[in-house]
């Protein structure tokens, strides 16, 4: 193995100018590649003497930020090297094996595209990465700085763990609770449908046709259906939506958090909503309806027992509250 003494000699890195300053993290390592050299900084941080704040992530020698670099060797990607991918409907953005890039998007369903750095290593051997030097002023003040960030960091990642564990938990329970949704995920199937409902009845109203996705346009003071053409030519502009369809037969808004479904087991039938850490509060109950003559939200808090929505809670939730305006 010629190539572990070849480790030993130094690399001939290209000169950097422009680099992030006062990291206090693990010690970053230095990727030598065909197109640029790499540093990788784990952890985010703010540089305490100018405030300026830094991401995790790649620092080309001209001090350009990648957030990810998929590092090929001799033109070859490793199947176990993970790439970031976004999705070009909804925006939500993973890491997946690399050999999973081009796979539709698991929250929507959307094509994804790459979002990391390609870049072939220089080097042959296994691990081509050295640490990369630091001058005396990179690890000066080091100890207590360091360590309230770790904590700080470790808090963080508890939280999101901590929180997840409950939005799973509330998931849970809604899909426990609310029967009346997984009843409708069957009624999106029309024979279920004309099995269940006599045809007079379904027929006395304009029913919109709704597929795996909805599409809506902002118009007026809400949201209007729209189709998958328009859609495509013109989300970029802004005032657009592209909710997919889960498996309770709720579309979700990730934007808003968000849930909404055509409930039409009502007469007549209306756009229910379900508002993460709102509706949420009501345990078994709390999907949402808007009254568009009144210009008003009402909230079920128990068995069919609509209040309005207070003025208090309005605003505080307004921010994430949207409907759609549809003739039924
Ligand atoms: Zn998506």
């Amino acid at each position: 193995m010629g190539s572990l003494f070849s480790r030993n000699t130094t690399p001939v890195y290209r000169n950097r100018t422009n680099q992030p300053k006062n990291y206090s993290g693990v010690t970053p390592k230095i990727y030598r590649c065909k197109y640029h050299d790499y540093v990788h900084y784990n952890e985010p941080w703010t540089d305490k003497l100018t405030g300026v704040e830094y991401k995790a992530g790649y620092y080309d020698e001209d001090g350009n930020f990648y957030e990810d670099v998929v590092f090929s060797k001799q033109g070859v990607v490793s199947d176990s090297t993970t790439a970031v991918c976004k999705c070009d409907y909804c925006g939500m953005e993973d890491s997946r094996p690399w050999p999973d890039r081009e796979k539709p998007c698991i929250h929507c369903g959307g094509t994804m595209h790459l979002v990391s750095q390609i870049d072939t290593l220089v080097d042959d051997e296994n691990d081509s990465s050295g640490s990369y030097s630091y001058d005396d002023s990179y690890s000066r003040g080091k100890s207590s700085a360091s360590s309230a960030i770790y904590l700080l960091i470790v808090g963080m990642l508890f939280f999101s763990l901590f929180s997840g564990i409950i939005d799973t938990y509330h998931e849970n329970q809604r899909e426990t609770y609310y029967n009346p949704s997984s009843f409708q995920s069957n009624s999106f199937d029309s024979k279920d449908y004309s099995d269940n409902y006599s045809d007079s009845y379904s027929n006395s109203y304009n029913i919109p046709t709704l597929g795996d996705y909805m599409f809506l346009k902002e118009e007026g003071k809400g949201f209007v259906l729209t189709d998958e053409a328009d859609y495509k030519d013109n989300f970029e502009n802004g005032g657009y939506k592209h909710l997919s369809l889960d498996s309770d037969g709720n579309y979700y808004d990730a934007s808003t958090d968000m849930y909404v479904w055509l409930n039409q087991d009502i007469d007549p039938p209306q756009f229910q909503y379900w508002l993460e850490g709102l509706s949420s509060e009501y345990g078994d109950y709390g999907w949402m309806e808007y009254d568009s003559i009144e210009e008003c939200w009402y909230i079920e808090t128990s068995n069919e027992n609509w209040e309005k929505l207070d003025d208090a809670t309005y605003e505080k939730f307004q921010d994430r509250l949207w409907h759609i305006e549809y003739e039924f």
